[in-house]
């Protein structure tokens, strides 16, 4: 009785500050959003933990640390002159430093990277190795880009940038149109700049100058790590399940990959064109070849593969019947409406690859329906977790064989599970996986707060 008191108290509290938090930001819409989606989780836990509820800790957790917006100028091959916009959000370092990957793409503002930033220190967190949370990145375009082109803007961009990071401080990584070739001229010119070989400034950088084996592979294994653990809580497996994948990037890619090695079947892949329907199975083979060597377009897929394979312009791959959906591109691609055509479809189990991927409409629906859903923090946190393994392997100078990493990333994919489900039990919502994924984030780094003071 007293504590369903105190979580009403907490709920008021709580709706208060976030109202508060909406006021402070405007223009954020994902900031908010992601913001909303962790307090509507937090009040059995502020209720029961008093020292979390204290004045003051969830509104110093949800305002960055630092935030840094510079100037990227840089010439194209032509000589002209541009002008993008670079972003730095440090949100919070209480159990380590600042670890975020970088994002290059048109739609990157404040209000994105400060979304990325908030859902990594949660995210960091439940990998349980001593990492903070920060984000960052450029509204610079990479398509259509030259090789030199990219690397006159990663120049540009980190002659800015090297000053506000460091191996104790703040390790960038990949995001979005930031994979190894942009990490490359990134480091260069951050060695240049410092002359310094600092090789835990950075990670996601190539196996033969300080990159860890399996940091390409372990956003996409991981999330399907954690499927086949949530279906292994209902009794399934993931063999022979049909599972459709959006994007084709590096998580999408690696996903496929992993699914296809145990014996499930991914039947789609996208990129903003479009999607393939691939009844066979997508051939990884092909769609590297089309996405990384010529960065040609997704329907270019469905054009060499023959009778199995699709190409629906414009269209989203959540109206195609599958049994799984691992939503593997960007931010609120599924929405209300796809979750409800994948509801009808008899989907089992949706999770996230991408960040914030699903619409908080549509994780209600999953939720509503019994559908099995895995959200981002949790099921997408084998990338940054192998990140962090790299940092471990660059401050021993020492590189681990691929078997180890993969090991390990096992490890830390089922202890996440294992804490989420324990976690959500604990406080009253068995089998809600976002529920367990916020407060044990939280929980985590409220402790950290606490005992190092007001700061
Ligand atoms: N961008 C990735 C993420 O969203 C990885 C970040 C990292 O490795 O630091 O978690």
């Amino acid at each position: 009785m007293t504590k369903r008191r105190d979580e009403t108290r907490t709920t008021d509290t709580l709706d208060r500050l976030r109202a508060e938090i909406e006021d402070r930001n405007p223009a954020q819409p994902e900031f908010l959003q992601a913001v909303a989606e962790v307090l509507d989780t937090l009040a059995p836990v502020l209720a029961d933990r008093p020292e979390y509820a204290e004045p003051g800790l969830v509104e110093r957790l949800c305002e960055p640390e630092r935030q840094i917006i510079f100037r990227v100028p840089w010439q194209d091959d032509r000589g002209r002159v541009h002008v993008n916009r670079g972003f730095r959000v440090e949100f919070n370092s209480a159990l380590g430093p600042y670890k975020g990957g970088l994002r290059f793409h048109p739609s990157v503002n404040l209000g994105i990277v400060k979304f990325l930033g908030f859902e990594q220190i949660f995210k960091n967190a439940l990998t349980g190795l001593g990492i903070g949370g920060g984000k960052g990145g450029s509204d610079f375009d990479p398509r259509g880009r030259s090789d030199a082109e990219v690397m006159r803007f990663c120049q540009s961009f980190m002659t800015e940038l090297h000053r506000h990071i460091g191996a104790h401080t703040d390790v960038p990584a990949g995001d979005i149109g930031v994979g190894g070739r942009e990490i490359g001229y990134l480091f260069g010119q951050y060695r240049r700049i410092t002359n310094r070989w600092e090789a835990g400034v950075l990670t996601g950088k190539g196996p033969g100058w300080g990159g860890s084996l399996i940091r390409p592979e372990a956003t996409g294994y991981g999330n399907v790590l954690f499927t086949a653990a949530m279906l292994r809580e209902r009794g399934e497996d993931l063999e022979g399940q049909s599972v459709v994948v959006s994007g084709s990037g590096n998580v999408a890619v690696h996903t496929i990959e992993k699914l296809t090695a145990l014996g499930a079947n991914p039947i789609t892949c996208s990129d903003s064109s479009g999607y393939v329907v691939d009844e066979k199975g997508v051939d990884l083979d092909l769609l590297r070849q089309v996405k990384e060597v010529e960065r040609a377009r997704i329907g270019t897929y469905a054009q060499r593969r023959g009778a199995s394979a699709r190409f629906v312009p414009g269209g989203r791959v959540w109206e195609v019947p599958a049994d799984v959906a691992l939503p593997s591109a960007t931010q609120n691609e599924l929405d209300g409406n796809d979750a409800a055509a994948l509801i009808r479809n008899g989907v089992k189990a949706v999770s996230e690859g991408a960040n914030m991927p699903a619409t908080p409409e549509a994780v209600q629906l999953f939720q509503r329906s019994g559908v099995a859903f895995g959200p981002a923090k949790a099921a997408n946190a084998g990338g940054v977790a192998v990140s962090a393994l790299e940092m471990a392997q660059n401050a021993s100078r020492t590189a681990w064989p691929a078997v180890r990493v993969e090991e390990e990333l096992a490890r830390v994919m089922a202890d996440i599970h294992t804490t989420c489900r324990e976690t959500a039990a604990r406080y009253g919502s068995p089998g809600d996986y976002v529920t367990g994924a916020n407060i044990a984030g939280f929980e985590r780094v409220a402790e950290a707060m606490v005992a190092q003071g007001v700061i």
